[in-house]
């Protein structure tokens, strides 16, 4: 049993079962310049944030020998099919249950996710629960330096919620944001996306951490949590 000073949450793919939806939003995007991308390439672009996704799509596009679009133009295209997902997305398992746990415990929780005001405006609309966190790092966040996979997210987390960064467990799927709350310090537990290849799992997260396959396996014990995983 552990009492962590507070659990930090991504958002997509952790909190929400978001991922495969911001990945349509990509794919449809990219073809749309003639540029099919790859589940390879779809995983590069999980975690990270709107801009940073647009540049690197738009190198993909280029090297593939067609004229590239501006930023602006791919988000054009990219954002309209995002938020008519978006809408529609369901909670991950256990994680209404989860975030209930920390309370239910007095242990604080943060949201850090990469993802902008509006865009967490569009599918948290339908998830009440999510407001039981604060603070919220957004990747606008007016604060916030880099975005993950560099450290500031988590840190800046800490910093708000008054803890070290080193006594928070940090929970995340993406490649990206677990390195992210490494980077931080955070003991990092990851769901392991059913998506990603079991050979690729040993190339893409750390062995170092918490590997989960559901948030169900983060059960209360005493006046703290445990894992299974
Ligand atoms: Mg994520």
């Amino acid at each position: 049993m552990t009492r962590p000073a507070a659990c930090l949450f991504d958002l997509d793919g952790l909190l929400l079962d978001t991922e495969p939806l911001h990945a349509q939003a990509w794919r449809e995007a990219a073809a749309a310049f003639r540029r099919p991308l790859t589940d390879a390439e779809l995983l590069v672009l999980r975690g990270r944030r709107r801009l940073e996704n647009s540049e690197q799509v738009r190198r993909w596009i280029a090297a593939a020998g067609v004229p590239p679009p501006s930023s602006e133009e791919l988000l054009a295209v990219q954002q309209p099919i995002a938020r008519r997902l978006l809408r529609n997305a369901r909670a991950m398992p256990g994680a209404p249950e989860l975030v209930a746990r920390c309370a239910a415990l007095a242990i604080p929780t943060a949201l850090v996710t990469s993802s902008s005001s509006a865009s967490l405006a569009v599918k948290s609309a339908g998830h009440p629960w999510l407001a039981a966190m604060a603070p919220v790092i957004l990747g606008d966040d007016p604060e916030l330096g880099a975005g993950k996979p560099a450290p500031d997210p988590f840190l800046l987390a800490a910093r708000r919620l008054g803890v070290e960064a080193q006594a928070c467990w940090a929970f995340e799927d993406s490649p990206a944001g677990a390195r992210s709350a490494a980077a931080a310090g955070c003991r990092v537990h990851v769901l392991i996306p059913d998506d990603v290849p079991k050979d690729q799992v040993g190339r893409l997260y750390d062995a170092s951490w918490v590997f989960l396959q559901s948030l169900d396996q983060v059960r209360m014990e005493g006046e703290g949590l445990s894992t299974d995983g």
